[in-house]
């Protein structure tokens, strides 16, 4: 199979022909037929998040199964699945109280072969996928089966940008009907926090992005006002707009100290706060103390949008499938997996809200 290593932090990932590990008793192979270019990525190509190269990135993927190991139930050759950055076990202390994003088999799966080089070394598949490639090897955790005829490059959005965005909305901050929301940073997982705000019926939807395809599709997919933050400070205007109060929910949607603490002070008192965005994993943020204190905002971290992704995942299939919820239209382009490098740079040039590898 061909597939998209990392194999040192700040270089271009390398088309590399690779075999699939052997297939374990609870392994899935799996054929990827979509993949989207995440944010994420980027973080870990440029060492943001320490992910040993070398590795084969992508986390947000879409494909049909290939081969069952001979411990795996529920699963068939031919089924469709979406792939989940976080297994969910089902049997752990986290995955018996709902909160499966936090599976405490994370981390022994991070380091997981998923490819073999031809000398046998292995190589790592990046949160136990690595969906830059032909086909994966994974744990039967880590894939949800759905019964659709939603293409491919729509789930694999599921996968990450979209559970993380409208599971901040529905899960995390439960965004109550006829309340006001700002969005801060409208890539593909800001976008479907202002879908899940809109899907929640906020009254208004604050898109914060300095860029302004951003803007456009935002107001496109629900946002009723879209603000420059070079035209002025986005937390005063949301405040000129809410009675001088500030927004009912604040989302931080991309995973800067200066971003995060702007949506602190762009939610109301005794509003909410959610922090979506990943950081890099040495940033430090700093709150002032009595604010934090006498203004009484919740504090939301949001890992994964709190999605539960057996239940979840069929659930934002079924909100595509009746239109509520639009997820073409966070398809800015379609590439192939030689192209995944210039994904990279259209996404920092802000050209794209998300490249879909097909
Ligand atoms: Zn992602
Ligand atoms: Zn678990």
């Amino acid at each position: 199979m061909r597939a998209a290593v990392l194999n040192a932090y700040n270089e271009p990932l390398v088309i590399e022909e690779l075999s699939s590990p052997d297939l374990g008793p609870g392994d899935v192979r799996v054929h990827i037929d979509a993949s989207g270019v995440c944010h994420s990525d980027l973080t870990v190509q440029t060492g943001g998040v320490p992910m040993p190269p070398p590795v084969i990135l992508g986390h947000e993927g879409a494909g049909t199964i290939l081969q069952v190991g001979s411990d795996v139930s529920g699963l068939a050759v031919g089924d469709k699945v979406i792939a989940s950055f976080i297994p969910a076990c089902g049997t752990c202390w986290y995955c018996l109280r709902d909160q499966s994003n936090l599976c405490e088999t994370a981390n022994s799966l991070m380091f997981a072969t998923r490819g073999v080089r031809s000398d046998g070394s292995p190589v790592f598949g990046m949160t136990g996928l690595g969906t830059f490639a032909d086909e994966m090897v994974t744990s039967q955790t880590m894939v949800v089966k759905v019964n659709t005829d939603v293409p491919a490059e729509q789930l694999a959005l599921i996968g990450c940008g979209v559970t993380t965005g409208v599971g901040a909305a529905l899960n995390t901050a439960r965004v109550e009907p006829g309340s006001t929301v700002a969005v801060i940073g409208c890539g593909g997982v800001g976008q479907a926090v202002i879908q899940g705000a809109r899907i929640a019926g906020a009254s208004r939807i604050f898109a914060i992005d300095p860029v302004e395809m951003k803007r456009k599709t935002a107001e496109q997919l629900g946002a009723t006002d879209l603000i420059d933050p070079g035209a002025g400070d986005p937390t005063a205007q949301v405040q000129e707009a809410t009675g001088g109060r500030g927004a009912d929910y604040a989302f931080e949607v991309i995973g800067l100290p200066e971003t995060i603490l702007q949506a602190f002070f762009t939610a109301r008192r005794g509003g909410t706060v959610c922090i979506v965005g990943m950081p890099r994993i040495d940033a430090q943020v700093t709150f002032p103390a009595f604010p934090l204190f006498a203004d009484e905002k919740r504090m939301l971290g949001c890992f994964y949008g709190s999605a539960q992704v057996r239940r979840d995942f069929p659930r934002f299939v079924s909100l595509i499938e009746t239109g509520r919820l639009d997820v073409a239209a966070m398809v800015s382009r379609h590439i192939h997996l030689e192209d995944v490098n210039d994904a990279f740079r259209a996404m920092q040039a802000g050209e794209v809200i998300r490249s879909v590898i097909v």
